[in-house]
């Protein structure tokens, strides 16, 4: 008898230790469709589902707000806003639009002017492009370069944005999907998740102890088919990916990307086909990439080696040759798949 009620015992903490056990490592994920429908999906561990509902509440309120602050597209957006007013008379910013553009103006400088969140005429005239079918004259295209450049925005002391241009404009497009996947997870660990991952539309960030195996999406396969490149084992930070695969306008049946060179007033065409900055915020991966991607292998080298605490993988397609350039402190922690293992340069 004594042994029985011994062995329930036994019985009952081990099924408790395996329900807590279950309970702590429990996985749990939600999407969310902000910006005009970008998957944001939130991955947490050791939530309870009551935890996680209230986080996943907290969550969707900070997105919204998020939404209606950045989304250009958004005509009632504070970015919106801006581009509508800030050519006649200053505008007062709120905190995120003044943290963003704080990092904004970190990235302009340190990408020469590669990173340039005011592109929008230059975007503009090339979606018309795209729509058209007609290359855009030089003369458009230097009207637009005119419209162009972080310079020609003034932030007053008093938190107030004005153009020194008219037709100016911001697009966070470059930038906005680190920042957001930044705030949500800053969220998440203020509310006491001690470990997750925030995807905003196939870009990264891990937060919390141990490590986290992402998939590097493969550039030459098609979006419906999603391959992957290989794995790279990641400890908490970013994995942020620009590439040109995706998205882009076709005129005159060539191919045009949608990320502009600021200083040609074109879009890229130097080769890069992706760039994926792996390590530190968000917000800084997310600039990066597109700087990568605008300043093409070289410059993006130079670009990197600046900041030695990120790590990336930049992808050329030339011809039909394929090449990977990998930071080196990738070798360890990247796998190639077979067909991308013997392409890889190390830097
Ligand atoms: P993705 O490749 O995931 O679309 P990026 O982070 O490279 O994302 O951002 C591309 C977007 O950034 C473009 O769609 C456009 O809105 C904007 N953009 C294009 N060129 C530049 C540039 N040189 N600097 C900053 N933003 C840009
Ligand atoms: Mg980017």
């Amino acid at each position: 008898m004594r042994y029985l009620k011994a062995f329930i015992a036994i019985g009952v903490a081990v099924a408790v230790a395996v329900i807590i056990i279950i309970g702590r490592d429990a996985r749990r994920e939600a999407v969310f469709y902000p910006f005009g429908g970008i998957p944001l999906k939130v991955v947490a561990y050791d939530r309870s589902q009551a935890e996680f509902d209230e986080d996943m509440k907290a969550v969707s309120s900070r997105v919204a707000k998020l939404s209606s602050e950045l989304d250009r597209h958004d005509s009632g957006s504070e970015i919106a806003r801006i581009n509508r007013d800030a050519s006649v008379a200053p505008v007062v910013l709120g905190d995120d639009m003044e943290r963003i553009l704080a990092r904004c103006y970190r990235w302009y400088p340190q990408s020469r002017g590669a990173f340039d969140p005011t592109v929008v005429p230059l975007i503009e005239l090339w979606e018309g492009a795209g729509e058209s079918g007609e290359l855009p004259p030089d003369a458009e295209v230097d009207v637009a370069r005119q419209r162009v450049g972080l310079g020609y925005v003034a932030i007053t002391h008093d938190g107030r944005i004005m153009f020194a241009r008219e037709g100016m404009g911001l697009d966070f497009g470059a930038i906005a999907k680190g920042f957001i996947a930044d705030e949500v997870a800053r969220l998440l660990v203020e509310r006491g998740v001690a470990r997750g991952i925030v995807d905003v539309g196939g870009n990264a960030l891990a937060f919390g102890e141990g490590t986290f195996t992402f998939g590097v999406a493969d550039p030459s396969s098609t979006r419906e088919s999603q391959n992957l490149m290989g794995t790279v084992e990641v400890e908490r930070g970013a994995v942020i990916t620009s590439g040109n695969y995706e998205r882009y306008v076709t005129i005159d049946g060539r191919r045009f990307s949608h990320i502009i060179d600021p200083r040609t007033g074109r879009p890229v065409a130097n080769g890069l086909v992706a760039a994926t900055v792996i390590g530190g915020e968000g917000v800084d991966a997310d600039a990066m990439a597109t700087a990568c991607m605008v300043l093409g292998k070289e410059e993006a080298m130079g670009l990197l080696s600046s900041v030695p605490e990120v790590s990336a993988i930049l992808v050329e397609h030339e011809g039909e040759d394929w090449r990977v350039w990998a930071s080196k402190a990738l070798q360890p922690r990247l796998n190639l798949s077979d067909n991308w293992a013997d392409k890889v340069e190390w830097f």
